[in-house]
């Protein structure tokens, strides 16, 4: 009997739990034993409980809950040779060698050197006789699986991460109910939102409110953003707007890569417009609450194809990770999906941001 384990890891998104059912229970209709592992890579390394046999039954109503209800955290000791050590050692003992992962780039990136590592790992277990060898027969290759989840939507090789539905959906929320009190007071609010180095959820809640101004990192605004913004909100308050709302991206930044600071933007709409304008920082609401029916779909998708993912793998097959690419549930390799994600950084980084914008576009096996 297969026995497949599944984690999630880094920081949390709505959907994670709808992943972890749909491992479980697919891992359990095609006849293998599932498994979840507790709080993240901390839990792997630690071991015993941690790592928790599940039932059908355990993960019963996960599909509406927010959060990750098997808990996720950033595990210092995983990013250690002795840490994977201690990881690799507390899967075979219970017999397991396939990993499911839902996470962000960095904890694919992990799972990914842990199965490059796996063999190394199970000779230098066997040779300080820590495991034993008939312990470690039959066990030989760690398949991994990707599951992007992130509220950020910052990942190459998939339209949507999951949770990144989720957060849009709280944002859009969130500025309609501060559009309310703006109009009824004629006041501007700057609204900062999530995506660390990703403007997807800046951008996609810019359109879906009607934002006035939007600033996200990977286009910075003009040199002379100031007077353009001041300009454009003079003309939409002299078209009969009540309200004025501005977007900033966590990450945003100008030409110079200087963070672009919701205060500043505050003084320069109270300063130069003399408009009674506030800042609202969001912050983690837009992490929790349901996952929204879309996260939802594409989490059990995903988590089914994850163990499909698995149960076809040979060894020469590289780890995949499950993506959606117009509409439809696909494998591509986790290297080159992290390769890419870093890339773009790395070219924002360079002030490349055409390149950037063009290799986050980029049809993935390009
Ligand atoms: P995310 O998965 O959301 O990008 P992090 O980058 O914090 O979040 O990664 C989550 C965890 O994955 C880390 O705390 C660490 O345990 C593991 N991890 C990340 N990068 C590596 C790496 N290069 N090697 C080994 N483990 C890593």
């Amino acid at each position: 009997k297969r026995k497949i384990a599944v984690m999630t890891s880094g920081g949390d998104a709505p959907g994670m739990n709808g992943a972890v059912r749909a491992v479980v229970r697919m891992a359990i209709a095609k006849g293998c034993d599932a498994f979840c592992i507790h709080e993240g890579y901390d839990g792997l390394v630690k071991g015993g409980d941690m790592i928790k046999k599940t039932e059908w039954d355990d993960v019963r109503g996960y599909l509406a809950e927010g959060g990750t209800l098997i808990g996720t955290a950033r595990c210092a000791a995983f990013r250690e040779r002795w840490g994977r050590l201690k990881a690799a050692k507390n899967l075979i003992e219970k017999g397991i060698d396939a990993l499911i992962v839902c996470g962000g780039d960095g904890s694919l990136t992990g799972a990914d050197l842990f199965r490059k590592e796996w063999p190394s790992l199970l000779a230098e277990l066997v040779e300080k006789k820590e495991l034993t060898a008939e312990q470690t027969e039959g066990h030989g290759n760690l398949n991994i699986v990707g599951l992007v989840g992130s509220i950020d939507n910052d990942m190459c090789s998939t339209d949507a991460t999951i949770g990144c539905y989720s957060s849009l959906h709280r944002i859009c929320d969130s500025v309609d109910c501060i559009a309310d009190t703006a109009q009824s007071h004629q006041r501007a609010f700057v609204v900062e939102v999530m995506g660390r180095h990703c403007g997807w959820l800046a951008l996609m809640s810019a359109i879906s409110t009607g934002a006035d101004f939007l600033f996200i990192p990977e286009v910075p605004p003009a040199r002379d953003w100031k007077k353009g913004m001041c300009n454009i909100i003079t003309e939409h308050r002299k078209m009969g707007k009540r309200t004025t709302i501005v977007i900033v991206a966590e990450g945003a930044q100008d030409l110079d890569l200087k963070k672009i600071s919701p205060e500043d933007v505050r003084k320069l709409l109270a300063e130069e417009l003399g408009l009674d304008t506030r800042v609202t920082t969001l912050g983690h609401v837009q992490r929790g609450g349901q996952p929204c029916a879309y996260d939802r779909m594409l989490s059990t998708l995903q988590g089914a194809d994850a163990v499909n993912a698995v149960l076809e793998a040979t060894p020469e097959t590289p780890s995949p990770v499950i993506s959606i690419i117009e509409n439809k549930i696909v494998r591509n390799p986790l290297v080159q999906a992290v390769q890419l994600t870093q890339q773009v950084a790395d070219t924002i980084a360079r002030k490349e941001f055409d390149k950037a914008l063009h290799l986050r576009d980029s049809e993935f096996a390009e």
